[in-house]
């Protein structure tokens, strides 16, 4: 599929693509791909108002024919998958199988929503007064803003969305100002699905802002918004949180991560040296779940890091349209220029640098490829920053305890893992002592989460939760009823207040 080809299958016409200031180009080849409208902040308060009129309306249809519009959205993926994976590739550069994942992860999270559209339902709890009833009730919350990053350009917005939408909720979508297209295109069939669904799907009930961190500022900043959903650096989680609770608005906050693999001595070498590559390489080490740092226990490190080396020699780096590509590029020349301060940072500190560097500058100058690098550390050394690239630091450990407290003794706090056979070292490691993260896996890697378990992390990755589980209660409004069916009205706590 060429890009007008795809740009034609999601309903992408000049009206979305040329006209704009905010020119869209791709991290392949530098490609122009588009010309994009951005929104004012005029323009951004009014969708926000006419989401807010949506949401009157949707709040009162009932919560499983609401999930009936989101099971014809995730069909109307099904039939997408194909072409939009392609512009997440086009857009974002993540190879071909990580854009159709993430499409499937879109597919998946409609599937659990129009579960949950048939499973909204609270508790109800011992009164104790006599002929009194007291229940929880889940209410429809209201507009939900959503503001995304460029690595995750559709998947994050449909874990927010599909919630949102069986929930009783309108959305509000401000993406990455890298990645606007694919949000256009997902918003173009996500209006075909309301076309399918028929008039109970009032207009407005999704809504797209374009631009930058000024436009996601109109939205944190409107009382019409109870919930912000905000993924992205931890600095944008630093100035959104305030912002939001300055309101008394509530915030989800999905931010970075700085994530570590502990390799044990029983460890499943084989297994780990791909759970270790998937998770460092994957996405150019683009992923808020990448491995950033690895803890290798001395008795085996001599073995791993060798291995490790060999199989990054062999990383086929390259257009990730080409099927044999594992790794793309980065998303831009900012990007790269972090991953050479960061590397040149470690050499100083003393870190012995395998891989790094540019590479196929000649074939595209204006991509920017490299070469996963692995950076043995110094002992006693730890890495505190997330650069948002394929770099690995590796560091050598001796006791289990002391390789958990040097992987928690970060800033960030989103996904871990274990390597090991022994399962006195993968209970401890998921134990109350053992990892601070959110996520805390035993023989896989740090990335590569389903969407039936909550998502987030602790810490500076901003204590937020979504997708599955019991997250979908974030975009609804907790009531507590109680219903007096006596004569009489005795007090809580045995109060007495007798008029005369
Ligand atoms: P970024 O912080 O530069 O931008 C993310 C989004 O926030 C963009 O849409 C941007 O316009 C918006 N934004 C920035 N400042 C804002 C402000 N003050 N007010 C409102 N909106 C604002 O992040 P990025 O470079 O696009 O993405 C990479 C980062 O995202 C990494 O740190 C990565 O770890 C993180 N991330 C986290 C998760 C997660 O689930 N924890 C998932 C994906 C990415």
């Amino acid at each position: 599929m060429n890009k007008d080809q795809i740009f034609t299958q999601l309903g992408l016409t000049d009206k979305e693509l040329t006209g704009g200031n905010l020119k869209v180009f791709s991290p392949i080849d530098g490609t122009h791909l588009a010309d994009v409208k951005t929104d004012s902040t005029a323009s951004a308060k009014s969708k926000i108002a006419a989401a807010a009129e949506a949401f009157k309306a949707w709040r009162a249809v009932p919560a499983p024919r609401r999930g009936e519009l989101v099971r014809l959205y995730g069909n109307i993926l099904r039939e997408n998958k194909e072409a939009l994976g392609a512009l997440v590739t086009l857009e974002c550069g993540k190879i071909r199988q990580e854009g159709l994942g993430e499409v499937q992860e879109m597919i998946d999270i409609c599937d659990f929503a129009v579960g949950l559209s048939r499973q909204i339902y609270g508790l109800t709890i011992a009164s104790e007064r006599p002929q009194h009833k007291m229940r929880e009730i889940w209410q429809p919350l209201g507009p939900v803003g959503i503001i995304s990053a460029f690595n995750f350009p559709v998947a994050v917005w449909a874990w927010n969305a599909a919630l949102a939408l069986v929930c009783g909720d309108s959305t509000i979508w401000k993406p990455s100002e890298k990645t606007p297209l694919t949000a256009l295109a997902c918003q173009k069939l996500f209006e075909k699905a309301c076309a399918e669904f028929g008039p109970d799907a009032p207009e407005n009930l999704s809504q797209i802002l374009i631009g930058e961190k000024e436009i996601g500022e109109v939205l944190v900043d409107s009382a019409s918004v109870p919930l912000i959903s905000a993924t992205g650096s931890c600095a944008m989680g630093r100035a959104v949180g305030p912002r939001v609770a300055k309101r008394f608005g509530r915030s989800i906050l999905e931010l970075g991560g700085n994530n570590a693999i502990i390799v044990a001595p029983s460890a499943d070498l084989d297994l780990a040296l791909q759970g270790i590559a998937f998770g460092a390489v994957g996405t150019c080490g683009q992923r808020c779940t990448t491995t950033r740092r690895l803890f290798v226990h001395e008795d085996v490190y001599d073995k791993l890091v060798p291995a490790l080396q060999k199989a990054y020699e062999r990383l086929p780096i390259g257009d990730p349209l080409d099927p044999k590509t594992l790794v793309g590029p980065l998303i831009d020349e900012q990007a790269y220029l972090a991953m050479e301060d960061a590397l040149n940072h470690a050499q100083m500190e003393g870190g012995k640098i395998t891989g790094g560097g540019r590479v196929l500058s000649n074939e595209f100058p204006s991509g920017y490829y490299v070469r996963p690098a692995i950076v043995e550390m110094p002992k006693g050394s730890n890495v505190q920053e997330e650069t948002f690239a394929p770099i690995l630091y590796i560091f050598k450990y001796k006791d289990l305890s002391d390789a958990i407290v040097r992987q928690n003794a970060v800033p960030q706090g989103l996904s871990s893992a274990i390597f090991t056979s022994d399962i006195r070292e993968a209970e401890t490691f998921t134990s109350e002592s053992g990892s601070d993260c959110g996520i805390a896996n035993v023989n896989i890697g740090t990335s590569g989460a389903e969407i039936g378990g909550a998502f987030g992390g602790e810490k500076e990755t901003g204590g937020g939760r979504e997708s599955g589980s019991d997250s979908w209660k974030a975009y609804m409004r907790r009531m507590t009823s109680t219903v007096n069916y006596g004569s009489a009205l005795p007090l809580a706590q045995g109060i007495r207040f007798n008029l005369e």
